[in-house]
């Protein structure tokens, strides 16, 4: 398919047509709010990145009827249209019969995939049973995208101009046949860019205002520069592009390094790392170890930094001390400053980090206690409802930090997570800065 259909009314500025997406997610279990549609959100920033955006998702029902209705919808007006879900061996999984059906498609047994069917049954010491003899079926004019983690496969067909993708419903089987078998075929067609076609500055700690205010000097000598800001909890991204081609990829990266410099610490990375990522890569280039203590955050601290592979090379281990004993007993909090100070000051913030630093041996400790709300404890007033000390232990010193979160409890508990790991990542930054500098007599 040299050209993309052209049938859409979006001309680039660069002249040619943009193909136009749509993203049909199947399942009951979606309409009744019991799964987030992730696919929408995962998929929508997969495609965003090689410079298209979604046209139109579309969440139905495993009806039969309904697939076969918005499918045909769908396949009306897109260049290309994604289907989640459906491609499984019980009777609810209609998508592969329906949607070859619309297109005029036979459905043809392929040995081979039931021989891929068989062995991943007989590697998992299960019992492939008849109904799954309908996953071996694939479009006669197609292609099959290999399932490397289901029994599903994957379909992929290119007709009247226009191309439809057949995905499984699992997160873990689709994202991966997403990114090594649906997005090169795409850029192969040229439907989407190659590279990304933005570039992504990630921050931390200044608001969206003051960074397009800090920024303005930089943007202002590129017109026409694409700018968008995004921002979450603690951070903000920028990105820049080109939307009419008229700046190199070379002066994007330019321009981007150029931020980077202006922000300092505020600069957190390009592209999509999350902070404790990039707090965790910083920890493993300076050979650094680190150890968490949290009482309200119940373990979502430690959690941030064992979400990363690898996690073992830097991160020693974490303690949820959420009682008073607890601190005392697994942190060595001492009773008497617990009982001066309470178990939410600036004193236990610190003597928490330094106790898990010692308790576990790492260079640097990070603790969190707060009050996550939404009503006060007995040993808390009404206005201290979202207050959170954060204590850190590291090679140059024993800090803490007070911070002040209103909110829902959950809020409370993620905002004051993306505040410790950010603090303990410019510290970590600062002594790789201190530790490269040249001795001064
Ligand atoms: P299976 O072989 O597992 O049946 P399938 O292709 O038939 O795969 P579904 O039965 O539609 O897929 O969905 C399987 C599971 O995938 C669902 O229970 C749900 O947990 C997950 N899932 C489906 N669609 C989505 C979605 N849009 N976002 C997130 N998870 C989803
Ligand atoms: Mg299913």
């Amino acid at each position: 398919m040299a050209d993309h259909p052209t049938n859409n009314s979006q001309p680039s500025p660069a002249g040619k047509s943009t193909p136009r997406f749509e993203l049909v997610t199947l399942g009951d279990e979606l309409l009744l709010g019991l799964t987030a549609n992730s696919h929408l959100t995962w998929i929508g920033a997969q495609l965003g990145r090689r410079g298209v955006q979604l046209d139109r998702n579309v969440t139905i029902s495993d009806d039969a009827d309904a697939i076969a209705r918005q499918f045909r919808e769908s396949w009306s007006r897109a260049d290309v249209v994604i289907t989640s879900g459906g491609l499984g061996p019980t009777c609810d999984d209609r998508t592969r019969e329906v949607i070859a059906e619309v297109l005029g498609q036979e459905l043809v047994f392929d040995p081979t995939l039931m021989t891929a069917i068989e062995e991943r049954f007989a590697k998992f010491n299960r019992t492939c049973t008849p109904n799954n003899r309908k996953q071996a079926f694939r479009f006669a004019r197609g292609e099959v995208l290999p399932n490397p983690n289901g029994t599903a496969p994957g379909l992929w067909a290119q007709q009247d101009g226009k191309v439809v993708v057949m995905l499984p419903g699992p997160p873990n089987e689709l994202q991966p046949m997403f990114l090594e078998q649906v997005l090169p075929r795409l850029a192969q067609l040229g439907l989407i860019s190659e590279q990304e076609s933005y570039i992504q500055l990630r921050t931390a700690g200044v608001g969206e205002s003051m960074l397009e205010t800090r920024f303005q000097p930089i943007f202002g000598r590129y017109p026409g520069l694409g700018i968008a800001y995004c921002a979450h909890q603690w951070k903000v991204d920028c990105r820049v592009s080109s939307p009419d081609g008229k700046y190199s990829r070379d002066t994007l990266e330019a321009i981007a390094d150029e931020c980077a410099a202006l922000l300092g610490d505020d600069f957190v990375c390009l592209g999509h790392d999350s902070l404790a990522k990039v707090t965790a890569d910083h920890l493993r280039q300076s050979g650094r170890t680190l150890a968490v203590a949290e009482s309200c955050t119940g373990g979502l601290l430690s959690n941030s930094f064992t979400d990363i592979c690898g996690a073992s090379k830097f991160f020693m281990g974490g303690i949820v001390s959420y009682s008073n004993d607890s601190k005392m007993l697994l942190l060595d909090c001492p009773e008497c400053l617990l009982s001066q100070h309470g178990a939410v000051s600036a004193e236990c913030a610190v003597a928490m980090a330094c106790g898990v630093a010692e308790q576990l041996s790492a260079d640097y400790g990070l603790a969190i206690t707060g009050y996550a709300g939404p009503t006060a404890g007995k040993c808390c007033d009404e206005n201290a409802v979202g207050t959170v000390y954060i204590g850190l232990h590291s090679p140059a010193g024993d800090w803490s930090k007070k911070l002040s979160y209103p909110g829902a409890r959950a809020t409370v508990k993620q905002r004051a997570v993306t505040a410790a790991i950010d603090w303990l990542r410019r510290e970590v930054v600062r002594e790789a800065r201190r530790a490269a500098q040249p001795l001064v007599n």
